[in-house]
């Protein structure tokens, strides 16, 4: 799986992306992330990305040539097995799910992750390029950076190979396995720790005991 993320900031990712399953699974050649800096596009001569916004109001907008640009270099640029969906994280958008996650990782190769800032930006570029715009919460951060990085990680795990052992995504919250309910409770040694004591039928052998212990206390 490739990720094109596209943004005005890509130093913000330098962390994110150099630590743990992310770090791993890049070294594995499992996925790959391209950074793409919007601002390298722009054919203004102080190389500005935004303006005011036309029936006025506070803040400013991204103005549609650097982005136009952008998207279509990054599509002539890739080679993709099918289509390559243009994302843009917004707060207007769709609400980013479990189940939407594993579409985007069944269904395709490579993605484009459109960061935002500002006030977001010039609406053609999304009646024209963007396929599917995603929320990942109600809520309004300042910029689409935090937002991409949550769809590459959610996404990236479900990449076979990306995760040691397979099977510890399948059993997880919100996973088909589980009904798509929230997981059950895990506990490690001791099997007593101040006095809390874990559950007397995890500490046996009994498999089924166990397993329907857990779908129990599915949520
Ligand atoms: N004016 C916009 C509104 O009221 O919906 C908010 C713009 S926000 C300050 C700037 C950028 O941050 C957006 O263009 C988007 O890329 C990103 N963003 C903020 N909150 C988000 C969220 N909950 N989900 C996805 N992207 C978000």
């Amino acid at each position: 799986m490739k990720f094109h993320i596209l943004t005005i900031f890509p130093e913000m990712f330098k962390g994110f992306l150099n630590e743990s399953i992310l770090k791993k699974a890049q070294g594995k050649g499992v996925i790959e992330i391209k950074l793409h800096d919007i601002r390298k596009y722009s054919k203004d001569k102080h190389k500005k990305v935004d303006d005011t916004p036309y029936g006025g109001g506070a803040g400013m907008v991204f103005t549609p040539q650097p982005l136009f640009d952008c998207i279509e270099h990054v599509k002539s640029k890739a080679k993709a097995r099918g289509d390559i969906p243009v994302i843009y994280l917004t707060p207007g958008g769709k609400r980013l799910t479990q189940t939407q996650v594993e579409r985007f990782a069944k269904k395709y190769d490579q993605l484009i992750l459109l960061c935002g800032h500002y006030e977001g930006i010039d609406q053609r570029v999304i009646d024209s390029l963007v396929d599917v715009e995603l929320s990942i919460g109600d809520y309004v951060l300042s910029g689409g950076e935090v937002p991409a990085m949550v769809v590459v990680d959610a996404v990236s795990r479900l990449v076979p190979g990306a995760i040691g052992k397979e099977e510890s995504h399948q059993e997880e919250s919100f996973s088909k396995k589980l009904g798509r309910k929230k997981e059950y409770p895990h506990y490690t040694k001791p099997a007593e720790f101040r006095g809390m004591e874990v559950p007397e039928v995890l500490l046996g052998g009994n498999h089924a005991e166990i397993e329907r212990w857990r779908r129990k206390h599915l949520r």
